[in-house]
């Protein structure tokens, strides 16, 4: 026993004392690569996220909110949450997701009120950011660069105290779809879902009980199409049905 002992080296003893450094470096190397492969874009503040800051309030896709207001406020997006809703107290900076071009400010048409702003990128993408606070100090045509303030945050109803949120979404150039921006947005978002009222959740098919349950696993939405969510045996159940 004490001969064996004698002959394992040094190194050999540390590199069993610390254990696997090398599959945990390349995986993390690999997840690195990835995300910035795939998830092109960056969060909307620079501030992190918290109670006094900005957190989570509604994400993307079959939320309940969503689908019990599906025949109205949701019809034009299939009865989706086709953007990630951001509470924000009013004046919040908001910066560019992304390096692009500025396409078009206060295309009230777009909805979000009451100020809208839509950057273009290079990749195909349509950042929208929307219930601004004031009309954002930016012409189309002007380049912006990832990080760079370009508006603030507002409320829907005007007063600052109701729901003031950013309204955020991710379109294709010609406005014919929305993405889920958790799929395309470089962050922490399980970490994002700890804090806020999201965890409410997504509306279930009692059909198809696992299907878009997830943050991550939602359907992309064409304006204007079909319902995706007219469920016959939904949970949870509408009020007052
Ligand atoms: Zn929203």
């Amino acid at each position: 026993m004490r001969s064996i002992r004698r002959a394992v080296p040094f190194a050999a003893l540390l590199l069993i004392a610390f254990g696997p450094a090398r599959p945990q470096s390349h995986i993390k190397h690999h997840a690195t690569r990835t995300a910035s492969e795939l998830k092109p874009f960056r969060l909307p503040f620079t501030s992190p996220a918290g109670p006094a800051t900005w957190y989570l309030a509604q994400p993307y896709g079959n939320t309940v909110g969503a689908y019990f207001q599906r025949h109205d406020t949701y019809r034009y997006g299939q009865g989706i949450h086709f953007g990630v809703d951001f509470a924000a107290p009013c004046g919040t900076e908001i910066v560019a997701i992304g390096d692009g071009v500025v396409s078009e400010v206060d295309k009230l048409s777009h909805g979000a009120l009451p100020h809208n702003l839509l950057i273009d990128h290079p990749n195909g993408y349509t950042s929208f950011y929307g219930h601004l606070l004031r009309r954002a100090q930016l012409y189309p045509g002007q380049r912006v660069t990832a990080g760079q303030v370009v508006a603030l945050s507002g409320d829907p109803d005007e007063t600052c105290h109701s729901r003031p949120h950013l309204h955020l979404e991710i379109r294709d150039h010609s406005h014919t779809r929305a993405t889920n921006p958790v799929t395309l947005i470089d962050a922490d978002w399980n970490a994002l879902t700890l804090a806020g009222p999201s965890a409410r959740g997504f509306e279930r098919d009692l059909d198809d009980p696992r299907r878009w349950q997830f943050l991550d696993d939602q359907p992309d939405i064409v304006f204007s199409g079909r319902l995706l969510n007219d469920y016959d045996y939904p949970w949870p159940p509408e009020w007052g049905r």
